[in-house]
């Protein structure tokens, strides 16, 4: 009987050990195909960018543009890219460092709604001018400690997404407020929506949901998985709530500052 009693409970620790090496192979895979889309992605977006610039500087170069205004607007165009380049190349080294733990963070006694608050005033005419209509619920003394700006990066990633993955409908709602012992911020948006089966990965890196035409080429599929490490570090949590074809709300959780 023992001896069958022990056999037993080798086969089922032997199980174990297959069913958790055939998880982890899995995962590996997963990272690894993401990773491949994430090199493709980037490529195109670096690219598209570097090709408009030679394209219009040259034009400029040779002489071949007649009037001053058409000059103005290719220099327009060549700025422009150039700050997108610079963008995407900023957020990769970004990401590289906050996931190596490499960058150093400044806690300081921060007000959350006027952080928000500041992040929005500079996205104002942005998403004026893409046709957004936004409201802003705030409650005051939401003091935490953190890195502000580490923060407003949290802010605008969210936010980011927010514009990018709505379609026609665009309204888009911030709140902040307070959860027991914890501020809270959240960003909701009547946009797409993220499919139960893609909610547990996209704060994978590298990992984006094929939205068909939709923001395609308009990610590196790293901006979530920053976020999280950045709440991390300031012993957040961030939680996400979303229906396919309603919209998705991010809530990010932190623990309010001890009076
Ligand atoms: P990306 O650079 O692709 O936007 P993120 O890491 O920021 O990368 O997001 C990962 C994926 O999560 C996105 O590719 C998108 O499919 C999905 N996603 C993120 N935010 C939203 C949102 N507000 N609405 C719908 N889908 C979203």
């Amino acid at each position: 009987y023992l001896n069958l009693g022990l056999i037993l409970l080798l086969n089922i620790v032997l199980l174990f050990g297959v069913w958790l090496a055939f998880k982890n192979v899995k995962k590996e895979i997963r990272l690894a195909e993401n990773k491949s889309v994430f090199v493709s992605n980037v490529s195109h977006e670096i690219r598209t960018p570097l090709s408009l610039i030679s394209m219009f500087a040259e034009t400029l170069e040779m002489g071949r543009v007649p009037t001053q205004e058409k000059r103005q607007e290719y220099y327009k165009i060549i700025s422009k890219e150039a700050q997108r380049l610079t963008a995407i190349v900023n957020k990769i080294l970004n990401f590289s460092q906050v996931e190596a733990n490499k960058s150093s963070y400044i806690l300081k006694a921060v007000d959350l709604s006027d952080a928000v608050e500041e992040v929005l005033k500079t996205y104002t005419y942005h998403l004026e001018s893409k046709g957004f209509k936004y409201s802003f619920l705030r409650e005051e003394n939401l003091i935490i400690e953190a890195d502000k700006d580490a923060l407003q990066e949290v802010i605008i990633n969210v936010l980011d997404n927010a514009i990018k993955y709505s379609k026609d409908n665009k309204h888009i709602e911030i709140q902040t407020g307070t959860s027991g012992n914890r501020a809270f911020m959240s960003i909701r948006d009547r946009g797409i929506g993220i499919a139960l089966k893609d909610q547990k990965y996209i704060f994978d890196k590298f990992y984006r949901v094929s939205t068909g035409d939709l923001a395609k080429g308009q990610g590196t599929g790293l901006g979530l998985s920053l976020v999280k490490h950045i709440i991390a570090r300031h012993n957040g949590k961030i939680k996400v709530k979303s229906e396919l074809g309603k919209g998705t709300t991010f809530t990010v959780y932190l623990p309010l500052k001890q009076q």
